[in-house]
């Protein structure tokens, strides 16, 4: 009955800084244009609370270690896998799966090349 509600941040990886707006930990990601969204993060940001925060099943990294390829070459993003062991392993992150990985911020308005 009330104005509409902003949705409360319940990303976990809003809990570290995002490498590609410099939100910071707390904040919502920013997007130029549309304003801060409180429903999204980006990829980027993801893929860094991923990373911080669990070991990789495929490749075996440690946290904070990107992920790498057989030739130990490291990948521009997590496995897929290296996802859902953050998810297992953080009680904060048991949001829906359509959040966690279905709605990501389309990053192609902020790319200008
Ligand atoms: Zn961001
Ligand atoms: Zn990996």
């Amino acid at each position: 009955m009330s104005t509409r509600q902003p949705p409360p941040l319940r990303f976990p990886q809003v809990a570290v800084s995002c490498p590609w707006c410099h939100a910071t930990p707390g904040e919502p990601c920013a997007v130029r244009r549309r304003g801060p969204r409180r429903d999204m993060t980006h990829q980027a940001r993801r893929n860094a609370w991923v990373i911080s925060v669990a070991v990789c099943p495929a490749c075996q990294v440690t946290p904070g270690t990107p992920c790498a390829d057989t030739n130990r070459r490291p990948l521009p993003e997590p496995h897929p896998e290296r996802d859902a062991e953050a998810v297992r392993t953080q009680p904060s992150a048991r949001t829906p799966r359509v959040h966690a990985l279905g709605e990501q911020l389309d990053l192609t308005d902020e790319q200008e090349t």
